[in-house]
């Protein structure tokens, strides 16, 4: 019977490169031949055990995956459609894309979007996804690139932080980046970020309920103090696009800014976003994204090296994305 390599995790274990029988692939009516897959903040907490990401054991990781259908039930797929999955309980319910073969359910795939090749889409991959989702929320509250005043983008140096500073910059909003590595300022500015914030700004907090009015809007993958902050230095009718924990769960504010400054909290979530919001998503990805900033944000990895690279996501120091390249292929 034919197996394939796959980083699992077993229950009070960091995750392991191992092999998975074809009898052991979930139920599901379509099976991918996974090519590539990509690193998250949450498969750092999934692979490393140190997060209660995953709800059953033993789990393959990977949130995301792309790849080509190897067999298909469902009359909306065919074998050699090149797909993609990002979310939808990957590596937490159900196995996900650090392995070479996954079987998924066919209304969680997404078409390989024109203008993207599979590797483009797990550069881009959940962080990406969620960058554009932060994007639109914004949008849809009616913040737009005319409006005076930088964006503020928290945890900047990481995957949904570049990527939001890169989107936001090439649809023409002027972009704060807040980073807590001073040393990676050149990169943050290469993806077009105007000023460069230093994170202990925002992270320390001023006590005040209201501060200086210095954004326009800001997307926030930090949480915490961090959110806060923004919160209370956003400007009247402004809005935080609020995705992200990196630097706590909790949330210090008071409502003044909502009901003095008429300030928006929008809510961001990749995980179950319905798939026409995906499609529209992943459709503007395609046609939007700068695609030579992608490759100064994307690093490049097989997938032996995930349990290691894990580590240093959850230590905050990946920059920018990292694609998994699962099977090797180029
Ligand atoms: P990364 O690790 O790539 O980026 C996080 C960045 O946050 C780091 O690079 C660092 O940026 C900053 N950071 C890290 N630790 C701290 C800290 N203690 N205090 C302040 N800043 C910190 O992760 P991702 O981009 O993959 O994810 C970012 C966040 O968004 C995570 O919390 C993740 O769970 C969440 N997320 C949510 C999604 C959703 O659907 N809502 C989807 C995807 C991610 P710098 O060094 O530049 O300061």
């Amino acid at each position: 019977m034919e197996s394939f390599p796959a980083i699992i995790v077993t229950e009070g274990a960091s995750a392991t490169l191992s092999e998975v029988p074809e009898s052991a692939l979930p139920e599901g009516d379509v099976t991918v031949d996974v090519h590539w897959s990509s690193l998250n903040y949450k498969d750092g907490l999934a692979v490393t055990g140190k997060g209660r990401v995953v709800r059953s054991f033993p789990m393959v990781c990977g949130i995301d995956l792309a790849g080509t259908v190897h067999a298909s039930d469902s009359p909306d797929w065919l074998p050699g459609d090149e797909v993609i999955v990002t979310g939808w309980g990957l590596s937490e319910t159900h196995p996900g894309g650090y392995t070479t073969r996954q079987r998924v359910r066919s209304q969680w795939l997404q078409r390989r979007p024109e203008g993207l090749s599979l590797r483009d889409t797990m550069a881009i991959g959940t962080g990406g996804l969620t960058a554009m989702l932060c994007v639109m929320a914004l949008e849809e509250v009616g913040i737009g690139p005319g409006d005076e005043g930088e964006v503020l983008v928290t945890g900047a140096g990481g995957g949904v932080g570049s990527f939001a500073v890169m989107l936001l910059a090439a649809l023409g909003y002027e972009v704060a980046a807040a980073t807590g590595r001073p040393e990676i300022a050149e990169y943050l500015t290469s993806l077009g970020a105007s000023t460069i914030v230093g994170r202990q700004e925002l992270s320390e907090g001023s006590g005040r309920p209201l501060e200086k009015e210095r954004w326009a809007a800001a997307i926030d993958t930090v949480g915490s103090q961090t959110l806060g902050t923004a919160l209370a230095q956003t400007r009247y009718r402004g809005a935080v696009a609020a995705c992200g924990l990196a630097g706590g769960s909790d949330l210090p504010a008071t409502v003044m800014p909502f009901i003095l400054r008429n300030v928006r909290l929008l809510g961001v979530d990749s995980v179950s976003a319905p798939s026409t919001v995906r499609a529209e998503a992943w459709q503007r990805l395609g046609s939007e994204l700068p695609l030579h900033l992608l490759e100064v944000a994307t690093t490049v990895e097989p997938l032996e090296r995930v349990p290691e690279l894990a580590e240093q996501i959850l230590a905050g120091s990946i920059r920018g994305r990292v694609a998994i390249n699962v099977d090797g292929a180029p």
